[in-house]
């Protein structure tokens, strides 16, 4: 292996359009973190950049929805997940975003290069335009009828009820989502990187220089570069991003996933002005670590930007994970089916390493996974409570209780302490490795062993029934379960900060260097440690099924929802809204209108009058199931003739997704001709 004099990780800039979830931190920010500390303590130079991806069409369409700016929508998610991040210890050197001024130089001046090199293409092409709202429209704010399935709210990019990809002019009917009004085709100029001509130099570079990469991670790229490479265009007709900086671009920006990545060098860049050492010598190693659905971007089109600018170093590894799903349910922030980084940390105040543990003990490191619960509780109680917390509260109070907190001497040892002392430093050795290369949960586990060979080192050892018989023989023992717990403070410590930094606090013990993992005289003799306290703590049943609960909830939610949703109607004033008046009443008594299948006759108490309503509601009441219902009216409709029937007002309904017609009513009893304001 190829030593190297420095390393930069880069972790997948989050975007923010949302908060975080476990199927990010396990996938990408809890093993970038672990291989960080790990090397922060070897004593390497290493940087570990992040920040938010704050570009890109569904940012705009959820500012657009919510009525406010992309601005805000940025803003709120980047606050949100910083403030997460630093809250569960993910020890970004720095956390930036893409709507810096420093990234916009920086991506404005990496596109210029590769412009004024020749390395793009330009093409004129047909886009669909918005004439009454003035602009282009990219294929999320195009909707119309889906060719296959005749679904009439199919995106200009995908129909989301047959699962069909599309694009824009393959749409039946198609509108604009911005204005409503039916778009024209339009000629607009694009630039493009055309990755075809990267096609060989990136197949020699991937497929015959990095056979070491992960197989899922090779096989991904195999198969793109297999399927052959086609141009893409690296912008967009869009008013939310990096402008084009040249000529006739104007409303145009870069395309997102083409200023994402660069995103990288300018979050280097505002760390330190030494920036280019990290990014342009080949002795820095550079590692990406991403999601799976990242893998094109930084194994072949973010390579394909650097080698045509021509000064950086490329990626050495990219060691991207599969997807962790939740309750054997694909995590997704639009079902709200996730466990919120926010939440979490909220629900379990104290706990970040249990999620730590939890996550990286199932990461999805070589097939998607999945997160229980049931798992993490048992995760918790059963490794990390029942070995770590058992095994050092146990070192910990016999030492107090035999010694005042003195770490006795170790006498002479027999063949089975010296087992144990010589499997300490195959321990480190074995994480090392693991880590080495990327294999997280392997080297979680092989720490753990160090924490295992401690409890099973007591029990069988037994030194609280082997002190009323030979106090000198338990000084070594406890010697000995003493080093084990110093050594746990060095080898768990990029896995569990948290804990680790109480342990050495309990010990009295500093944080060490890495390279002191596996020596066994890490506490002299005389040594004195501070009063312990609990470790870890169980988990009980009620906690976990409260969270249970909630993704049932949501489940539950998600079904009733699941009907496309009427987009919002124009906004009212306050005014108008208080013409209408809605009120409580009772049903008094309820009878079909002779010769309809659909009108019911209501006599109804509505506390001013008693009064008729006809209603159009018959398929789904039985008449006498209405009779002492509390309902609510519209009160001053018009009054209308229905079959020779006077009506006055309207009863209100909703409408479920399959055409269902339910009461609206007051959930507590109120009088009758309450005002519903
Ligand atoms: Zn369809």
């Amino acid at each position: 292996m190829k030593k190297f004099k420095r390393y930069l990780i880069t972790s997948a800039l989050p975007y923010a359009n949302g908060p975080l979830h476990i199927g990010h931190l396990a996938g990408v920010y809890v093993p970038s973190d672990i291989y960080t500390r790990f090397l922060r303590m070897k004593g390497e130079d290493v940087i570990s950049i992040c920040g938010s991806d704050e570009h890109g069409v569904p940012i705009t369409l959820k500012a657009r929805n919510e009525g406010v700016s992309p601005q805000e929508i940025v803003d709120r998610y980047h606050a949100l997940n910083k403030k997460a991040f630093e809250d569960f210890g993910i020890a970004f050197d720095i956390y930036s975003r893409t709507s810096n001024k420093i990234h916009y130089e920086t991506a404005s001046d990496f596109f210029l290069k590769l412009y004024n090199k020749g390395e793009f293409t330009e093409k004129t092409s047909e886009q669909y335009y918005d004439e009454e709202a003035g602009c282009f429209l990219a294929d999320r704010y195009i909707m119309g009828t889906c060719p296959h399935c005749g679904n009439e709210g199919a995106y200009g990019d995908q129909c989301e009820k047959c699962g069909t990809s599309l694009s824009p002019s393959d749409l039946k009917n198609p509108h604009s989502t911005i204005s409503g009004s039916k778009p024209v085709l339009r000629n607009t100029l694009h630039w493009y990187l055309p990755l075809d001509k990267y096609e060989p130099w990136l197949k020699k570079w991937i497929l015959e220089d990095h056979k070491e990469w992960k197989a899922n991670v090779y096989g991904q790229c195999k198969s793109w570069l297999d399927q052959g490479l086609q141009p893409r265009a690296v912008s967009r007709d869009l008013d939310w991003g990096v402008p084009v900086p040249v000529e006739n671009a104007k409303g145009k920006v870069l395309y997102v996933w083409f200023d994402a990545p660069i995103g990288y060098i300018s979050a280097t860049k505002e760390l330190t002005p030494d920036w280019e050492k990290y990014w342009k010598d080949s002795e820095t190693k550079l590692v990406h670590f991403i999601g799976k659905d990242n893998i094109v971007f930084h194994c072949i089109i973010f390579p394909a930007m650097l080698n045509a600018e021509g000064s950086f170093i490329l990626p050495d590894n990219v060691p991207a994970n599969e997807f962790l799903n939740l309750e054997n349910d694909k995590i997704s922030t639009s079902r709200n089916w996730a466990v919120w980084l926010h939440e979490y940390l909220i629900d379990f105040p104290g706990k970040q390493d249990v999620l730590r543990y939890s996550l990286c003990a199932s990461a999805p490191e070589t097939k998607d996974n999945d997160f229980t619960w049931k798992e993490f509780q048992a995760r918790n109680n059963n490794e990390l409570v029942a070995i770590l917390g058992n095994f050092v509260n146990r070192t910990l109070v016999l030492t107090k209780n035999y010694y005042d907190g003195k770490v006795p001497e170790r006498g002479k040892t027999g063949p089975d302490d010296n087992a144990v002392l010589n499997e300490i430093p195959k321990i480190r050795e074995n994480v090392e490795n693991s880590l080495e290369t990327f294999q997280f949960r392997e080297a979680l586990k092989e720490a753990m062993n160090l924490a295992r060979l401690g409890n099973k080192y007591l029990a069988d050892t037994e030194p609280w029934k082997v002190i009323k018989t030979d106090p000198e023989r338990v000084k070594t023992i406890m010697n000995i379960a003493l080093q084990i717990t110093a050594n746990l403070t060095i080898i768990l410590e990029p896995f569990l900060p948290f804990s680790m930094e109480k342990l050495r606090g309990w010990l009295n013990f500093g944080l060490r260097k890495w390279d002191d993992a596996g020596k066994t005289d890490l506490l002299m003799t005389g040594h004195l440690i501070n009063n312990p306290a609990l470790l870890f703590e169980k988990i009980e049943d009620e906690e976990i099924e409260r969270q249970v609960n909630r993704l049932l909830a949501t489940k539950k939610s998600n079904e009733s929802s699941a009907t496309k949703t009427v987009p919002p109607k124009d906004p009212v004033t306050f005014e108008d809204f208080a013409k209408i008046d809605i009120r409580t009443a009772t049903v008094l008594e309820a009878d079909k209108v002779p010769r309809t299948n659909k009108l019911l006759r209501l006599k109804i108490d509505t506390g001013i009058d008693i009064r008729i309503i006809v209603s159009g509601i018959a398929e789904y009441f039985d008449p006498k199931d209405l009779v002492g219902r509390q309902i609510s009216i519209v009160a001053n409709l018009e009054p209308r003739k229905i079959k020779g029937i006077e009506s006055k007002g309207m009863i209100l309904m909703a409408e479920d997704k399959d055409g269902k017609l339910v009461l609206v009513s007051p959930l507590e009893k109120v009088s009758n001709g309450s005002i519903i304001k």
